[in-house]
């Protein structure tokens, strides 16, 4: 059993789905593999490139 230096990845699973950018729970975009809430995605997009979100 090796207990040393476990791998902290927490990607997707019960449980841990918030947002990673701010870290509250809600509406998830879980598209593009961004793990962030909608807030957040709106201002990511911007950055992303997209124009639009609803
Ligand atoms: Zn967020």
């Amino acid at each position: 059993m090796a207990k040393a230096n476990k791998p902290n990845k927490r990607t997707c699973g019960r449980g841990s789905r918030s947002c990673r950018r701010c870290g509250r729970h809600g509406a998830l975009i879980l598209k593009y593999e961004l793990m962030i809430c909608r807030q957040c995605f709106r201002e990511v997009a911007k950055e992303l490139g997209f124009r639009k979100y609803e």
